[in-house]
């Protein structure tokens, strides 16, 4: 079955069998790394060759720590005003969709944000360009999203910006290269592109790593967990051993630059169908920002549209509703999602158009 949902994880097929070969016996060691001590050789192992998987794939320069933590991305929406403000009183924020939204709301309750664009009048379905984004310069950072699951917007290339650039990349990391040297800190749930659900992974700049108050927990301040490597309390083993093979496989299929064309695609056929069939489709999102991770499109005629959805999952494709918030359909092709499904959906909503147009 072709896996279309947004969330929570659509992972490699190799990469599942792999787990479920080692899982009650990893290595020959008669036990599971799931339950082998996280301080043993074996672990650690794992545990490195993700943090210095991420560093190689995405070419992170030496000045920047990479971290891998609990919460998800939403424990983030705190964790970076509190960690980041320093003596600032205000941040900055694009908003460009539900999570900016989110992002934002959290962001309020430590600091004064300035929204510097908002794209509710056009029911965030386009984004700024970056260059016409002016950061303030007293803010302690901008804040974006590179990609709106609900929305299906991604920017294409990003703001150079004298305050750090901060961005949720939830639902698009490691789906093409990367200038980590852009931002001042990136994080992003693990379960879109990197593995199950339960690891967030950050990558932050050096220098902002020791912005936090004293009075913090020690859990919620990016210093504990860059001084002790994210292995100051148990980690999240499971998904970062997932995380491990994830970034192999990624490796294999020719690095970042391979799982961009690969993506670029599978986008490329989806879009092609829905502009191509004389407004039967539509998707409302700007041409030059239409996501390669969600695409968001309707059907002229709407009362069409549960037969359509029906029609795909009786194809052994599921996950096609749109977002309750914004209704339609979404077709979400993450890095693991193959060229064949996408082209079966293709296929299908050619043959449906045709059918009922
Ligand atoms: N940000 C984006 C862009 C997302 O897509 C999601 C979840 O889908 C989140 C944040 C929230 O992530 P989490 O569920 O890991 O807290």
């Amino acid at each position: 079955k072709y896996n279309f949902y947004a969330g929570p994880s659509t992972l490699p097929f190799e990469v599942l069998k792999e787990l479920e070969k080692d899982l009650v016996d990893y290595q020959g060691s008669g036990l599971s790394l799931v339950e082998t001590s996280h301080r043993s050789k074996e672990y650690d192992e794992v545990h490195f060759s993700v943090i210095n998987g991420i560093k190689s794939l995405l070419d992170v320069p030496d000045d920047y720590e990479v971290l891998l933590l609990g919460g998800g991305a939403t424990l983030q929406f705190s964790m970076i005003p509190q960690n980041l403000l320093g003596d600032k009183s205000s941040v900055d924020f694009v908003v460009s969709g539900t999570w900016a939204k989110k992002a934002l709301a959290d962001a309020k309750l430590y600091a004064e944000a300035n929204v510097l664009w908002d794209g509710k009048d056009g029911a965030y379905t386009s984004l700024p360009s970056p260059a016409d984004l002016k950061p303030n310069a007293e803010s302690a950072y901008l804040h974006i999203t590179s990609n709106e699951t609900i929305n299906g917007v991604q920017w294409k290339d990003f703001p150079e910006s004298d305050i750090p650039v901060v961005a949720d990349m939830s639902s698009d990391i490691l789906s093409r290269p990367l200038p980590v040297d852009r931002f001042g800190l990136i994080y992003a749930g693990a379960q879109k592109n990197l593995a199950p659900a339960g690891v967030t992974m950050v990558i932050i700049r050096k220098d902002m790593i020791n912005r936090a108050p004293e009075k913090l927990g020690a859990y919620l301040k990016y210093k504990t967990h860059a001084d002790k490597d994210s292995l100051y309390n148990t980690p999240p083993v499971f998904p970062i051993w997932a995380m491990s093979k994830v970034l192999k496989w990624i490796e294999g299929k020719g690095g970042l630059e391979g799982i961009q064309e690969l993506n670029s695609r599978k986008a490329s056929l989806l879009y092609g169908v829905i502009d191509n069939t004389d407004g039967f489709y539509n998707c409302p999102v700007d041409k030059d920002v239409r996501s390669h991770m969600n695409v968001v499109f309707t059907l002229k005629n709407e009362e069409l549209q549960d037969e359509f959805l029906k029609g795909a999952s009786q194809r052994d494709m599921l996950g096609l509703k749109g977002h309750r918030s914004v209704g339609g359909c979404r077709a979400s092709i993450y890095n693991a999602m193959p060229l064949e499904g996408v082209q079966a959906l293709a296929d299908y909503m050619k043959e449906f158009a045709k059918k009922n147009g």
